[in-house]
């Protein structure tokens, strides 16, 4: 992962550039907001740390640019005012986030794997296992020349399963996951839906097979071609 830190404090600069190689990123600087633009046009980034004040050129109007550039790398702005203002500008330019100075190493951490989790999942890639596929915009699951509409608790079994594949999913991860609570009456509801999913599976002609791992959970089977 490479990010871009763009602030004109140097002794701050210089401390998100080590709290950040501390932790594996590749990190280049720039201290003003022209360079700042330049690296990043330059360059693909994972994620931009982008400061609001910045000389020769505003963290906004760098931010604003990119996005008329159609650079859509996330950005987390730093501002030192709390002003509701700058924040709302700053989300209104395309920016994905904000921290107000001064903030602890851990958010600044935290924030940055949430807004790289989210690009990810915006990548629109819809999952595949063996012969089917789970259409992400549409809810429905493909196989073939066949489709059907998932409910929503369906839908989501139906992403962990096929994102963990042959690995088994314990009935308490789906109702942790899925349910937010351990209320006992949930895991009946696990079963319910399972029984479901198996069905639609069935009725598409699927060779995928939903299998069950005696008191454990649940894995996917026959991806294999
Ligand atoms: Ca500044």
């Amino acid at each position: 992962m490479r990010i871009l830190v763009v602030e004109d404090e140097i002794g701050l600069a210089d401390a998100i550039g080590a709290i950040l190689r501390k932790e594996r990123y590749e990190t280049d600087i720039a201290n003003d907001g022209q360079s700042g633009l330049e690296r990043a046009l330059k360059n693909e980034y994972d994620c931009i740390i982008l400061d609001i004040m910045l000389p020769k050129m505003n963290g906004l109007d760098v931010l604003s640019y990119l996005r008329v550039k159609e650079i859509e790398t996330p950005v987390l702005l730093l501002t030192a005012k709390s002003e509701v203002d700058d924040k709302i500008k700053g989300l209104d330019c395309g920016a994905d986030d904000y921290l107000t100075k001064p903030f602890v190493t851990g958010e600044l951490l935290a924030r940055i794997r949430a807004m790289t989790r989210r690009k990810g999942v915006t990548a629109d890639i819809n999952p595949k296992y063996g012969d089917i596929v789970l259409d992400l915009k549409k809810g429905e699951l493909i196989c073939g020349a066949n489709s059907v509409v998932l409910g929503r608790k369906e839908f989501q079994m139906m992403e962990m399963l096929m994102s963990n594949g042959e690995q088994i999913i314990t009935k308490e991860d789906f109702v942790s996951k899925i349910w937010g609570n351990t209320d006992d009456s949930e895991y009946n509801n696990v079963e319910v839906y399972i029984s479901f999913l198996r069905k639609k599976l069935q009725l598409l002609r699927s060779k995928v097979q939903i299998k069950t791992r005696r008191s454990i959970g649940y894995c996917l089977d026959g991806g294999k071609k």
